[in-house]
């Protein structure tokens, strides 16, 4: 075999299985099986596959301008796509940086962050995050993110950065005002011993995504928020996953009172169909690189810089969104129907839903990556036709909204039945 897949381990893994096509919610194997996506093929795919509006915006851009230098250059569909992200965003945030991937995009975050002080002259060399953070794999990523598994090899090339707790919460949680309240007073106490040291917290709003689906309450972030911006430290949303309507609003920051400094999107916003990213800066944070001394400026890009095939697929995937709206809605009813009776298993506790997300775990004295559980579930979904991916011992579903209620209904009783067998 040549070829070396990510985040796997080559000697223990069973073989990838070969996918030939896939359409809507259904990927189909060599061989015919046919498994439900209900991962959205880790996050990225929004509508479903295949879809043809997007395949043909694509297939149209193509043939006008695949492709171009976007230094002294820019295109129609890169400005057509600015101007409806900052249409929907909340105001402040004004300029629209482009780049490939989730990592890159929360590089470009840290960076504008970090420089943003140095151009007005203060040096401001510490970052916050939460405690089951991801941001990427990445350097900079990697060291924003909670150290783990698999950031373990790199831990000591991984600049030190200032942790506070998650108040994680779920269904009948009794304890998480005082969780948050904890949370809260760690984040007071750094900012008061050390003001003017921090460039930026980093946070994934709503919902902690590789880290286990970990909810949190919006009334709970936007004191998050209000703390950092009242101690004048920027705010980075990292919506790399909840952005598209995954939280059930466009973007997770449209149902809270607060508005964050730099907000990064990637994984959806092509409705999965190729790599794309922007990091979305507010206007304070433009002006402060707005200079004639060439140190002010922001040196970084790279090559698909806002590639023009990305942007009309990113633009096609947006109408589909748009049209979408009241069916993200629908969504939290759909799940807690199904998801509530799952209380029933010994095994299931901390349900949780937000927007079209929903999780649970599986209690275990091994929790965490290494947990077997994963697997073992793994497989015998697939067996059943259901694309799963438990990150450790939570199991959780991120479905493309394509996916209609019959097919929902059918994924939960797939996961009733792996439930009794465990
Ligand atoms: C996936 C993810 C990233 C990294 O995105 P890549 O495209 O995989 O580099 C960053 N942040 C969050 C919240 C993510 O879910």
């Amino acid at each position: 075999m040549s070829i070396w897949y990510p985040y796997t381990q080559a000697k223990t893994s069973p073989l990838p299985l070969k996918v030939k096509s896939a359409q809507g919610v259904w990927l189909e194997l060599e061989g015919g099986h046919r498994i439900l996506d209900a991962i959205s093929s880790w996050w990225v795919t929004l509508h479903g596959h295949g879809e043809p509006t997007i395949a043909q915006a694509i297939y149209d851009q193509a043939q006008r301008l695949e492709q171009v230098i976007f230094a002294g250059f820019t295109h129609d569909p890169a400005e057509a796509l600015a101007d409806r992200l900052l249409q929907a965003l909340p105001q402040p945030l004004s300029r629209v940086f482009f780049s490939d991937n989730g990592s890159t995009a929360v590089e470009v975050a840290l960076k504008m962050a970090y420089q943003y002080w140095r151009n007005q002259g203060q040096k401001r060399p510490r970052f916050l995050a939460l405690e089951g953070a991801y941001h990427g794999d990445t350097f900079g990523a990697m060291a924003v993110g909670a150290r783990s598994l698999f950031s373990e090899a790199f831990g000591d090339l991984l600049w030190s950065v200032d942790f506070v707790p998650v108040p994680a919460t779920y269904r009948g949680d009794d304890q998480v005002e005082a969780k948050e309240a904890q949370c809260l007073q760690t984040l007071r106490h750094r900012l008061e011993q050390q003001p003017h040291t921090y460039a930026a917290l980093i946070v994934e709003p709503l919902v902690q995504g590789a880290g286990g689906m970990v909810m949190m309450r919006s009334s709970f972030l936007e004191q998050l928020v209000t703390l950092c911006q009242s101690f004048d430290v920027l705010v980075i949303f990292d919506e790399v996953m909840t952005g598209f309507g995954r939280t059930g609003e466009i973007f997770a920051c449209l149902g809270l009172s607060v508005v964050p400094d730099l907000i990064c999107l990637s994984k959806g916003i092509t409705g999965g169909f190729l790599p794309m990213s922007v990091t979305v800066a507010q206007e304070k944070i433009y002006q402060a690189f707005y200079s004639d001394d060439p140190l002010k400026t922001l040196y970084h890009g790279h090559s698909y810089t806002a590639n023009p095939l990305g942007c009309a697929a990113a633009l096609a995937s947006w109408d589909l969104l748009m049209a979408t709206r009241p069916k993200l809605q629908e969504f939290e009813a759909q799940h807690w129907t199904h998801l509530a009776p799952l209380m029933a298993y010994p095994q299931v506790e901390q349900l949780r839903v937000t927007g079209t997300i929903a999780a649970f775990n599986l209690k275990t004295d091994r929790p965490g990556y290494l947990n077997t559980l994963s697997l073992q579930i793994r497989q015998a979904a697939i067996q059943a036709g259901v694309l799963l991916r438990p990150l450790g011992h939570v199991v959780y579903l991120m479905p493309p909204y394509g996916i209609t209620w019959d097919e929902l209904a059918w994924v939960y009783r797939v996961i009733n039945t792996l439930l009794q067998d465990l």
